[in-house]
Order: structure tokens, then sequence, then C-alpha cells
């Protein structure tokens, strides 16, 4: 049995991550550490029983040396972060304070609980962090591999860099216990709608416009968050100490197919279900049109990396991971969770259009 905190287990992975464990080792201790910021929502940890979350931020040391000594922790899985891009570039300071700084606040209590105070027990510092690290690649480069060498181009992915690295270092100076993952572009339930795939499924089903930045031609891998929590699952049980493993979902699509298996999904789902017409009068769908009518070309993203892929040898041959489901279908459910939970996202909506 282990006791584990889950920063930013309030937030779309983490809460993922939070109901996978769950289920895998309902035995566990499961302490949610997050400052429930814009990203974070408590209801994504509805009915999870035995699931404590403390609102707090990763930045206060002293809170999280409070909390891994007493709820006995032994296990980190980092996930906490200022995760979008586009919010990267319009004001970078929060990414380089939660990223680099949190980690690094995080870091400092492990190795004062678990080095420090000399306890010697087993313990656990996984990381998450993305392939954006990697910087960018042109249209027949190899995928990155976990040598690939570090090229950030955002202030995201320069913060996410800047956290491997301290993760890194307290593992080779100090012998901290550090596990890191580099994955693709996760999708599925409870992914705030900023991020493409819920913010286009949504715009679909109310007829607003799907925003396509510059040609549409931006490649990235696609990964279903149940298949990312699953290879997290494999590195917490069997990963090398001090590695780091790429998880991806082994999809490499173009935004424009991305956006089209979209539109196709939320026609497919009218067509054969004429109870959404009325819950979504404003979709094209819902008036007999096609979808794909609200795809609308915008300048591009700042500094946008053109291309992703993933080399995931390494996390298959070491310990047997394979991502259950290709796009279409990871898609379908995701859509189909979409559709069901309106009152997950609809308040979202609504506090989103207030702030502005
Ligand atoms: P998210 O933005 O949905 O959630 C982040 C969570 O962290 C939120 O609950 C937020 O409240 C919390 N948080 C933010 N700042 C905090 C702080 N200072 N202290 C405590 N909690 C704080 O992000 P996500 O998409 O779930 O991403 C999770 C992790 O996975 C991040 O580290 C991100 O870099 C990484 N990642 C995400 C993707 C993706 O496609 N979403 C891809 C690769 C890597």
């Amino acid at each position: 049995m282990s006791n584990l905190i889950v920063t930013g287990g309030a937030g779309f992975i983490g809460a993922n991550f939070v109901h996978h464990w769950r289920k895998v080792a309902p035995g566990d201790r499961i302490v949610v550490l997050d400052a429930l910021t814009y990203a974070g929502n408590r209801a994504n940890l509805d009915g999870l029983d035995g699931v404590e979350l403390v609102e707090g931020d990763i930045c206060h040391t002293d809170l999280v040396s409070e909390l891994l000594e007493s709820r006995d922790i032994d296990t980190i899985v980092h996930f906490a972060a200022e995760s979008h891009v586009d919010r990267s570039i319009t004001g970078p300071d929060a990414f380089v304070t939660t990223n680099v700084l949190g980690t690094h606040s995080l870091l400092k209590a492990a190795k004062t609980a678990w080095l420090d105070k000399g306890s010697g027990r087993p313990h656990r510092f996984h990381h998450v962090s993305t392939d954006e690290v990697y910087g960018s690649l042109g249209p027949s480069d190899p995928a990155f591999s976990e040598t690939t060498p570090y090229a950030p181009n955002s202030p995201y992915s320069a913060s996410k860099a800047g956290s491997d690295h301290l993760v890194r270092a307290y593992h080779h100076t100090f012998g901290l216990e550090t596990t890191t993952s580099n994955c693709s572009n996760n999708y599925g339930p409870f992914q705030f709608p900023e991020k493409l795939i819920p913010l286009f499924t949504l715009n679909a089903l109310s007829g607003r416009a799907l925003p396509i930045y510059g040609d549409g031609m931006n490649v990235r891998d696609w990964l279903h968050v149940e298949d990312h929590c699953y290879g997290i699952e494999l590195i917490l049980k069997k990963g090398r100490i001090g590695e780091t493993y790429n998880i991806g979902g082994g999809q490499e699509l173009p935004n424009i197919e991305v956006i089209a298996e979209i539109c196709r999904g939320v026609d497919a789902a009218f067509a054969a279900d004429p109870g959404l017409a009325a819950r979504f009068p404003d979709a094209p769908a819902a008036q007999g049109r096609a979808s794909v009518e609200l795809k609308s070309y915008v300048t591009d993203r700042k500094g946008h990396d053109r291309r992703y892929a993933i080399d995931e040898t390494k996390i298959r041959s070491e310990l047997g991971y394979a991502p259950k489901r290709d796009f279409p279908q990871g898609f379908t459910e995701t859509l189909n969770w979409y559709l069901k939970r309106e009152d997950w996202w609809r308040p979202l909506l609504i506090r989103a259009a207030l702030a502005a």
C-alpha cells in the first residue's frame, strides 16, 4: 500500500489519474494538492471515496512538507502546472512560477522528508511532462525519443523543460528516486474547454466557429487520457529509477484531420439520436447541415511548432505499454462523455463568459 500526493489532481489529467488509481489500487491513500486555478475543478473528483482534496499551492514548500509528514506520503505524482501554450504567450510569468519554482518547491520538500531526515524508506517522485520540450520536427524527421536533445520553443515548453532538468538533477545529485514521463497531446473526459478537442466539440454543438490556426497542417500525436494514466501506472510499478519514458498514442494527425473527425462524429451523433437537435438547436447538425461549415481559418499562433511525434519504443519494450484506443474510437468515447456531461461543462462556459 502507498500513500500518494497527486498534485494538480483536480485538473484534467490529474483527475483522470486519481479515478484510474482508485480502480487499480483501491487501498491506497490519495491526497490531491491543487490550487484550484481556472483549470482546477472540485467536480472532477466527485464520486470518489477516500480522496482528500487540499486546496493549496505547490510553491508553498512548508505546506508540502507538512503534508508529506502528516499523511506519511511515500509517492508524489506531479501534474500541477500551467498547461496552455496560448496563455504562456500572453502571460508567461505564471508558467515560470508554477512549472519551474513550484516543481522545485516539491523537490525540496521531498528531499527533506525522504532523504535528509534519513528515513531510508522507498519513495517515488514521478514528474509528468510533455513532448513539447523536444521542439518541432520537420515532415520526415524521426519521432522524439528519450535521447532527443531538448529544444523548447514556447514559454510553456521552456518552463516544463526547466522542471524536467530540476527533477533529473535531484536524482543525479541527491539520489531522489524520480521518474519522468513526456507525453503527447491528451484528450478525454474532464478536459477544460480551451484545448482543441473539447473547444471544437462544444463549439460544434452550439454553432460557434471552429478557429483553425494557420493552414491547419500542424501535426500532433493524440493520446487518450486513460491510456496515458495506464502508462504512468506502469512507470510507477515497474519503471527504472532516474529514467525518462515517452508516452504516446500512436496517432499522428494534422489538426485539420482531427477537426474533420470531430465534425464527422458530431454529425453522426445527431443522426443517430434525434433528441440532440432539441438539446443543441444552434448546432448545424440540428438543422440538417454539416458541422464542417463552422471551420474558420485564423492567424497562426506565434512560434507555432509544426510537428510533434513520439517514439514510444522504450516504454513498450521495457514496461509492456500499448495504447488501447485509436483516435476515432477515443474521440467517440470522448464525444459521448461530453454529450452526457453537459452538467459538467455548461457551468465552465458560463464562468468563462462572465470572466471575459
Ligand atoms: P490542467 O491545466 O487541466 O490542470 C492543471 C491543474 O494544476 C489544475 O487543477 C490547477 O488548478 C493545478 N495547478 C495549477 N497551478 C498550481 C499550483 N501552483 N499549485 C497547485 N496546483 C496548481 O493541466 P493538464 O492538461 O491536466 O496537464 C497536467 C500535466 O500534464 C501538466 O504538467 C502538463 O504540462 C502535462 N501535459 C499535459 C498535456 C495535455 O495534452 N493536456 C500533454 C503533455 C503534458
